[in-house]
């Protein structure tokens, strides 16, 4: 069997998700849009099920999953819905959604339910993205309350700038939102990770927390105690050794400068490793530190084993997680933690904790 897996940490999950509860002091949808962002939603979902206050998906196609599976609990639509046949279904499963444009307040206002809705009314305090202007929300608020359909109605917005310190747009837009709700009643929701972790101020009723919830720090100095979940790993496949001048792989971009051992992974571009890291991007062969040589293929992948001369076929060989953090890839590949871990596909996700 092919050796490259992707080991989900189930028990690193459920601590991260309770770092979050804990730093930002009230209740947390854990997000898990995206097939909670490469780690199979449904077995996050399950794991978290005991002790997650809800969850938060993208759309409602995500969200039937999760029911499907036995999630109970809260489960938010980030993006609301895309068109009013969908509110029948919102309300059948007891889904909570998001409305932040227009063409959603009017849905809600002109479809018949079966059931009320808790909805969660999105206010633009500076993304300039989705949601209502500061200036439009007590009267959307006051739509949506005159809305027999709507049972509740949560404040939020989303932050720009969470993960940069030093950025004054986020306490921008802290006071923003309080300006634009500030005589509302309701539960508030302000802060994803890089706010839970980097700004106190954001903390309100509910935090969303999704990238932390995975174990990649999004902040620049991360201290945070956070345990990454994946690992995403495979083993030498073959080894050879190039001669100086010879190069390595599709366009020749590694040439040897000393006689070169190459140990050959079952890893490429395929599964989600990502096709732009340089030279000299770390990997951790046989728990020892190695670089990436060589343009990484759609199914293989080279590394140095040159310093590593017990390394062989078979030697496992960790692209990221626990040994190589997966943000120090993310930077090698000019990305973020986010888009590799949301890439990873084809590989078997194994579950451990
Ligand atoms: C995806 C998303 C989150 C989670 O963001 P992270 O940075 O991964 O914590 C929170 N809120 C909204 C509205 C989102 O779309």
């Amino acid at each position: 069997m092919r050796p490259a897996r992707a080991q989900i940490d189930l028990a690193a999950l459920r601590h991260n998700y309770r770092l979050a509860r804990e730093r930002h002091g009230a209740r947390a949808l854990a997000v898990v849009k995206a097939n909670a962002y490469g780690h199979g939603a449904v077995h996050c979902a399950l794991a978290l099920a005991a002790e997650a206050d809800g969850f938060a998906v993208a759309f409602l196609e995500e969200a039937l999953v999760l029911r499907a599976a036995g999630i109970r609990q809260p489960l938010l639509l980030l993006e609301g819905v895309f068109e009013a046949a969908e509110l029948a279904e919102v309300a059948r499963e007891g889904l909570w959604i998001v409305v932040h444009h227009e063409d959603q307040v009017r849905m809600l206002e002109t479809t018949p339910m079966a059931a009320p809705i808790h909805v969660w009314l999105k206010v633009n305090t500076g993304m300039n993205r989705a949601g209502f202007a500061p200036a439009e929300v007590g009267t959307v608020w006051a739509r949506l309350k005159a809305c027999r359909q709507v049972a509740d109605i949560t404040l939020m917005t989303h932050f720009a700038r969470a993960d940069e310190p030093q950025v004054i747009t986020t306490a921008d837009q802290i006071e923003c939102f309080q300006e634009a709700t500030a005589n509302l009643p309701g539960a508030r929701s302000l802060a994803n990770s890089s706010a839970i972790l980097g700004w106190p101020d954001a903390r309100r009723d509910w935090a969303r927390p999704g990238i932390l919830l995975y174990g990649a720090d999004p902040m620049p100095a991360p201290d945070n105690g956070l345990k990454p979940v994946m690992t995403l790993e495979s083993a030498v496949m073959a080894v050879r050794e190039i001669a100086v001048g010879e190069a390595l792989g599709y366009g020749g971009r590694f040439v040897a400068q000393t006689p070169t051992r190459v140990g050959l992974v079952a890893m490429g571009y395929a599964d989600g490793y990502p096709r732009t890291v340089p030279d000299g991007t770390p990997v951790s062969v046989g728990g020892k530190p190695s670089r990436i040589i060589g343009r990484v293929s759609m199914d293989m992948l080279t590394v140095d084993l040159s310093a590593l001369p017990t390394a062989n076929i078979g030697t496992r060989v960790e692209l990221w997680g626990t040994e190589v953090p997966v943000n120090r890839v993310a930077a090698a590949a000019g990305t973020i933690a986010y888009e590799l871990l949301c890439n990873v596909k084809r590989v078997r996700l194994e579950y451990i904790g």
